[in-house]
């Protein structure tokens, strides 16, 4: 298959593009760099050996959108495009709506003029907000705590009702647990600007030597050992994740949701200590107050995602600090 990837120089969308391109599909990637650097794509190169073809361009500008899709000649669609960071997106919510927002309208206005009708949509667990149920199923009630989260619930209610109005489309909604680690070649790999927001990442960089040492947000929660838990899912099993939607969307025309997750919980010190047995050295940390809007346990029901997708994560934690290590010690500063 033939596959436009918006947002593929990103972490998850240059992962992707590799297992698609390993799976023998050819990817076009529409980025604008905003938050990723084109030698991620030099870097999928080296792993692949294909250089995906590349149309820079912003998804909000309609026409150059819809010129690339049709230039691409692709018969699918992965929109990883949009702005991600929760702190930030309650600091300027007016950015994400805009970008997440209308930048997922232009892609279907454009799919829509391209009579392209397969999409693959980047969503995530953040639309369950706080659970009532665990391990979390599709079917557990949704709502958002942050802009970011509602942003991608408007997507899925969007593209939920697109598909009430056409059902010649061909829509998969893949809600990310909490994806971490790195190629196994160590050559591409998360590169956060600025500090991080998320825990693995920040991590990394403490084990680099980049930070001082970890903020623990809480250890007063009702968890194991106080700290906060989460379902960390290897990005290379979360990539393989997209080939499998991409197959099944072949035989079907659907809008239907997945979670990609383990359905296993860590806690932030469970991870640590994953963490120092991957890089071997200790990792200073330091037990701060809680950071506001944070759950205390969330975790993957992913039994849809195997039943229906036939795809189940495979990597484990040690796998996940182990590559992303690899990624962090060989190339300290990022692609920068
Ligand atoms: P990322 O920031 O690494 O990648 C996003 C890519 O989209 C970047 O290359 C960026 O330059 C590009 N982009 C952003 N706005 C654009 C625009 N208007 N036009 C063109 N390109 C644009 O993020 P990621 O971690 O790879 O996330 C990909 C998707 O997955 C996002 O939609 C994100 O919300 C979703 N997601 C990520 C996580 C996570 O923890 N990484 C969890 C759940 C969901
Ligand atoms: N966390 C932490 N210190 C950090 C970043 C995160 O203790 O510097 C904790 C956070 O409180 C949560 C877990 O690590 O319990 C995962 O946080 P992350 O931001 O990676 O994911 P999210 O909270 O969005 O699921």
């Amino acid at each position: 298959m033939n596959i436009f990837i918006t947002g593929g120089a990103g972490y998850i969308g240059s992962h992707t593009c590799v297992e698609l391109l390993n799976a023998g599909h050819q990817v076009a990637v529409f980025d604008n760099f905003c938050d990723s650097d084109p030698e991620a794509l030099a870097r999928v190169e080296r792993i692949s050996g294909v250089r995906p073809r590349l149309y820079q361009g912003d998804v909000r500008d309609l026409d150059v959108l819809t010129h690339a899709l049709r230039d691409s000649a692709a018969t699918a669609v992965i929109h990883f495009a949009g702005l991600k960071a929760v702190g930030d997106s309650v600091l300027h919510p007016l950015n994400y709506y805009d970008n997440n927002v209308l930048g997922t309208l232009c892609l279907l206005r454009a799919m829509g003029h391209c009579d392209v009708k397969q999409l693959v949509f980047s969503s995530s667990a953040t639309v369950y907000g706080d659970p009532i149920e665990l391990p979390i199923p599709e079917k557990h009630a949704l709502s958002a705590n942050n802009p970011y989260g509602q942003t991608k619930l408007v997507i899925e209610k969007m593209l939920r009702d697109l598909y009430s109005s056409d059902t010649s489309w061909r829509i998969s909604i893949l809600r990310y647990f909490n994806p971490v680690g790195a190629h196994s070649s160590g050559l591409i790999g998360e590169d956060p600007k600025g500090t991080p927001n998320n825990l693995m990442p920040f991590v990394a960089q403490v084990a680099v030597g980049r930070r001082e040492y970890l903020n623990v947000w809480g250890n007063d929660y009702a968890t194991p050992d106080g700290t906060g838990v989460r379902d960390y899912i290897h990005v290379v099993d979360l990539a393989l994740g997209h080939v499998k939607a991409l197959e099944r969307l072949q035989s079907r025309t659907e809008c239907e949701a997945f979670n990609l997750g383990t359905g296993i919980g860590y806690s932030v010190l469970d991870i640590v200590r994953a963490f120092e047995a991957a890089c071997g050295k200790e990792l200073p940390y330091r037990i701060a107050p809680r950071r506001s809007g944070d759950i205390a346990v969330y975790y993957a029901d992913p039994s849809k995602a195997k039943k229906w997708l036939n795809w189940e994560a495979q990597r484990d934690l040690k796998t996940m600090c182990e590559d992303s290590w690899r990624w962090q010690s060989t190339n300290p500063l990022g692609y920068g």
